[in-house]
This record gives structure tokens, sequence and C-alpha cells, in this order.
């Protein structure tokens, strides 16, 4: 029996399959490579000693899905497959909703034909929109999303919920992840953004490599301690760890399972900027800019059910993901294609 990982030679699906491999999983990952490279899988396999079956090809296609599900023994999904840029979505709706939102219900359909009925699916902090308490607890009603990213997540937990309730053989985990940042402590694998970044941590590692001049950050004047914005960041290791935590939820009759992966402490962007120096011994040069459309001021979780359910609870603290995100980076300064 294997657990299939869609995208799982991107960012977190990589460190997952990691920690699926150490902890006894045999693993098949399917990726189309649209936002990965395989060298991700080369060091999966440098790090544990065991290998993944790769398939290249796309949760979009139902052929090459059933051929998957035909020759393998599946018990459980992870699907991480799914476009992930926040701006581009804004330019690009249909592509999202379509790779996304027809990916994951062409990946459920085939499951079903194949009685595989187990899923853990990444969601995001984003379906909580501008949350109305903090920290966040998972009774937080979901909010208004800002993008179509973040409607392609909330528009998926409902669809896996109500595939659930149909049909009680189902048994569905949603992961409501926080802001995944740093990387292997071994600097063998990290995240790998196209082009220029968007979200802060890699471009404060971009800042520091030199491939970029300076941080702009995002407002200084959020009604938040020091008035910059304040979010839940969360070392790549512990959120891949939660993902083994919860195949546990996966059992016949367990039905539908949410959690957040966060740390349930907030930083700020300056605090970022304050302990990725420390970290590193690097000064990071930033100018404070305008506000981002569609940022809230402040988003972090409490962590309380996945420790208390899933046993699972964030380890690495904030320094350690500063170390290692810059680890990476320094290493690898044009990713997987050093
Ligand atoms: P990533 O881009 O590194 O990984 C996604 C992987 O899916 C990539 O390897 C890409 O090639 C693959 N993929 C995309 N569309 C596909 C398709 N149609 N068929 C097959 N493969 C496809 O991103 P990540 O940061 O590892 O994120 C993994 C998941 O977690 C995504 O669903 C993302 O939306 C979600 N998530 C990420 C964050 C974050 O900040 N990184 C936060 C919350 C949720
Ligand atoms: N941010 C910033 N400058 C950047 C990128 C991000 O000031 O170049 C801020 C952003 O406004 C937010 C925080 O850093 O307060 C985290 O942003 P990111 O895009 O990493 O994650 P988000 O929580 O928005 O998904």
């Amino acid at each position: 029996m294997a657990i299939l990982v869609t995208g799982g030679a991107g960012f977190i699906g990589s460190h997952t399959c990691v920690e699926l491999l150490n902890a006894g999983f045999d693993v098949v990952v399917l990726d189309n490579l649209s936002n990965a490279s395989e060298k991700s899988l080369e060091r999966v396999k440098e790090l544990t000693g065991k290998t993944v079956k790769f398939y290249r090809a796309d949760i979009l296609d139902r052929d090459a899905l059933n051929n998957i599900f035909d020759k393998e023994d599946i018990e459980s999904v992870i699907n991480f497959a799914g476009l992930k840029a926040v701006g581009e979505s804004v330019r690009k709706p249909w592509e999202y909703y379509e790779n996304n939102i027809a990916g994951t219900l062409t990946l459920v359909d085939v499951m079903r034909q194949h009685n595989c009925k187990n899923i853990i699916f990444s969601s995001s902090a984003t379906v909580y929109g501008d949350p109305v308490e903090i920290p966040i607890t998972e009774k937080c009603p979901k909010g208004v999303c800002t993008n179509p990213y973040g409607w392609t997540k909330s528009m998926l937990e409902q669809i896996l919920t109500d595939i659930q309730k149909a049909d009680n053989e189902w048994n569905v985990v949603l992961l409501r992840y926080f802001n995944p940042i740093g990387a292997h402590p071994s600097g063998k694998m990290g995240e790998n953004p196209n082009g220029i970044p968007n979200n802060l941590m890699p471009y404060i590692t971009q800042v520091a490599v030199g491939k970029l001049d300076h941080l702009t950050i995002f407002g200084d004047d959020y009604d938040t301690p020091d008035g910059t914005g304040v979010r839940d960041y969360i070392h790549v290791v512990d959120l891949a760890k939660g993902h083994v935590k919860a195949l546990s939820k996966l059992k016949p009759g367990t039905g539908l399972s949410i959690y957040n992966l966060g740390t349930g402490v907030g930083y700020s962007v300056l605090d970022i900027v304050k302990n990725f120096e420390k970290a590193n011994d690097i000064k990071i040069k930033y100018e404070i800019g305008p506000r981002r459309a569609g940022d809230v001021a402040a988003c972090y979780s409490d962590a309380t059910k996945a420790k208390e359910e899933l046993g699972w609870e964030a380890e690495f603290g904030i320094l350690e993901m500063c170390r290692d995100s810059w680890n990476w980076q320094k290493n690898n300064p044009n990713g997987y294609d050093d």
C-alpha cells in the first residue's frame, strides 16, 4: 500500500515525501513539473536512502490517473498539486479554477472509481479571509477571499466536505497551512520560486544573496505592535510532519477533519527581518512602501486542535526557520538549477 503525493516534487510536497519515507510509508509521486524540478526527488533519495516512484502527469489527465491507480496500490492521497501564485491568479482566474478545481474533481472521481476514498487536501489560512477572531481556531468562520487562488481553496474545501457528507466511506482531512518558510536543514531541499518572489521569506533571501537590492515592507500603519503585518510562519519540515500525523485521520469512519497547521505565534515583517539578520549575521536593506492590496493586518493560528487530536506541534522556532531558509538559498542560489 502506498501514499500518492500529487505535487510531490514541489516545495511542501518534497519535504513531505522525506517525512513519509522516514516514517516507513511507500510513496508514489505525481507531478506535472509546472512549478518544480525532478531534481527535488533526487534530493529526497539522497536524504532518505529510499526512492519514490515518480509519474510525470497532470491531475487533469484522467487517463494518466487511471493508469496510476490501476498499476499502484494507493491507499490514500495527499493532494498538493495546484497553482499557488496569488497575483497570477488575479490575472488568470480561469487557469486557476481549471487547474485547481477541475484537477481535484478529476482526481477525486478517479479515486472513487478505484475505491480509494482517503484524501488530505492542502488548504490555507487564506480561507479565513480577514479573520473574525485571532488567534484563529478551526471554528472561526470562513471569510471572503481576496483573490481567485484563495477561492479555489475555499471552494475545494466545500466540495470535499459535500462529497464526504454524501458518502461516509470518504475520509477527508483539510489542512489549513499558515505561512510555510524554511527549508530542509541539510540545505539540499527548499523553495524554488519562479521569477521575482511574491512571498516575504524568499524575497528576503534573494536580497541577502544579492539578487534583489532591497525589501519593500508593505505598510507600517497596520493595527499591530510595530505597524507591519503579522503572520504565523511555520517551518516546512514541521508542516511536512503534520501530514504524516494527519494520515491517522484517514481511518474508516473518521469522516471529515479540519486542522490549522501553524505555530500559534505571530511575527511582524520587521520581526522577521530582525530574526533573519540575527540568525545569519547579515544585514537586510529595506524600505517602507504602501500596503499591498488584499493583505490583512494579522493572521495567526490557535494550533491547539492539531496538538490534541494529532499529537502534532511545530518544533522549529523562528531563528531556525531563518537559518534554514538562508542555508538553502546560499548553497543553491539558482534553486535546483545549481
Ligand atoms: P509548489 O508549487 O512548490 O508545489 C505544487 C506542485 O504541484 C508543483 O510541483 C507543481 O509542479 C505541481 N502541479 C501544479 N499543478 C499541477 C497539475 N495540474 N498536475 C500535477 N501537478 C501539478 O507549491 P507548495 O508551496 O509546495 O504548495 C503545495 C500546496 O500547498 C499547493 O496546493 C498550495 O496551494 C498549498 N499551500 C501552499 C502555501 C505556501 O505558502 N507555500 C500555503 C498554503 C497552501
Ligand atoms: N510582505 C512584505 N514585502 C514583501 C512580501 C511580503 O512586506 O515583499 C509582507 C506582507 O505584506 C505580509 C507578510 O509579509 O504582511 C507575509 O506575506 P507573504 O506574501 O509571504 O504571505 P501571505 O500571508 O500574504 O500569504
